[in-house]
């Protein structure tokens, strides 16, 4: 049977689109590579933006359990600046919000397949032909592509301008002083080859999410003590608030090869690319779940309405031209120097200047 739509990937972006297609009355299929829902590396700092277009879902993260974010932190050099964000957000871990969220499309009218994941995707005349691993085949008139970091066989993408880090991400339980001193705030922690995200997420936890340089990596032996010692040694913050924890995952998630200040150059093939497909912003500026929100808000709003991946492609192109780089040049001084922290001590709104610069511009919101 052709489908009119399948979405492949049901993390943010699929999971998005395949709800509002669903909710127009289209017939609209996703497939997910996984069972359920699993830790992702990220840092879990959900924007105004994001949380703008969860909300457009009919989702509230705050009934999740998530916990409220207002202010951030910069560390570097024994330099500790503070001040409040621009916004509300909100941090909640991704095996929370994902399980929330393709429930919330299976609720819409999704046809959601698990343990599906696609293998290959090509053109047949007027429709798509889809296989997966599991040896089924779809046809579809109609294929958004929503498979995050993981690229389809054949259809790569390039790698983008900053793509030499490493992210590494743990879980830890604080010390009771030391969670309650980083209750409400998002700090971003600078060590020599490296940055670290750290902020409370539900159940009393906290995300620290750290991307270093795959040369620095090296010289750590690629072992995930030896880089918690070196960020220590060169942050006092952080070595005072790891003091007395305790890491809650046998291991660190990893990622590598992050294309950042990747963009979907404009093409005519006919795919919606969506999310981490379109565009991957620095995890610094921590704005990639509502991109990845809002393109699946964008694309289907132009598919309903007759449009082409086409004209989507370009609007997303020109939306986010400025704010990934930005973040991408940010990103590649934020590993190389400690200059950032030097600039805010002289500037304090420098960060806020920065939060707002590197956001999918207001105009561009879909309300
Ligand atoms: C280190 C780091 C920190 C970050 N921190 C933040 C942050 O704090 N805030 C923020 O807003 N953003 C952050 N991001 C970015 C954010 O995580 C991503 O931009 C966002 O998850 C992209 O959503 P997505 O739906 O495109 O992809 P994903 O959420 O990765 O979902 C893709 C889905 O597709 C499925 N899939 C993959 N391949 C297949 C296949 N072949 N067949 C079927 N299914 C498949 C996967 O299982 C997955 O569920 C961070 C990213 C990194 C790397």
């Amino acid at each position: 049977m052709e489908r009119e739509a399948v979405v492949i990937g049901g993390g943010l972006a699929g999971a998005a689109a395949a709800t509002q297609l669903a909710r127009a009355g289209r017939d609209v299929l996703l497939l997910e590579r996984t069972r359920t829902a699993h830790h992702k590396v990220c840092g879990e700092f959900l924007s105004r933006e994001a949380l703008h277009y969860l909300a457009l879902l009919g989702m509230d993260p705050a009934a999740l359990g998530a916990v409220p974010i207002t202010g951030v932190r910069l560390a570097a050099c024994e330099l500790l600046v503070e001040t409040a964000l621009p916004f509300m957000a909100l941090s909640l871990t991704r095996r929370t919000l994902d399980e929330a969220i393709l429930r919330n499309a299976e609720a819409a009218g999704v046809e959601v397949q698990r343990s599906t994941s696609a293998a290959a995707l090509s053109r047949s005349n007027s429709a798509w032909d889809l296989s997966t691993d599991q040896g089924e085949s779809f046809s579809a008139r109609n294929v958004f592509l929503a498979t995050g970091k993981h690229d389809l066989r054949g259809w790569l993408r390039s790698k983008g301008w900053h793509n030499d880090l490493v992210a590494l991400k743990m879980y830890f339980r604080l010390s009771q002083a030391q969670h309650a001193a980083l209750s409400g705030f998002v700090e971003l922690i600078l060590f020599p080859g490296g940055y670290t995200g750290l902020q409370a997420v539900e159940n009393g936890e906290a995300n620290l999410c750290l991307l270093i340089t795959r040369e620095r990596l090296r010289r750590l032996n690629g072992s995930w003590e030896a880089v918690l010692e070196h960020a220590c040694l060169h942050s006092s913050h952080l070595r005072d608030r790891l003091s007395g924890s305790q890491a809650l995952l046998d291991r660190p998630l990893a990622l590598s090869s992050i294309p950042y200040g990747y963009r979907a150059p404009v093409g005519s093939d006919g795919v919606w690319r969506l999310g981490d497909q379109t565009a991957v912003i620095p995890s610094f500026s921590g704005d990639g779940m509502s991109i990845a929100l809002h393109s699946a808000h964008l694309a289907t709003k132009l598919f309903l309405t007759g449009n082409t991946s086409n004209v989507y492609q370009q609007q997303m192109r020109r939306q986010l031209g400025r704010g990934i780089c930005v973040a991408s040049a940010l990103s590649q001084l934020l590993v190389r120097a400690p200059l950032l922290a030097q600039l805010v001590r002289v500037r304090p709104r420098l960060l806020r200047d920065i939060a707002i610069l590197t956001r999918i511009p207001e105009s561009a919101i879909i309300r």
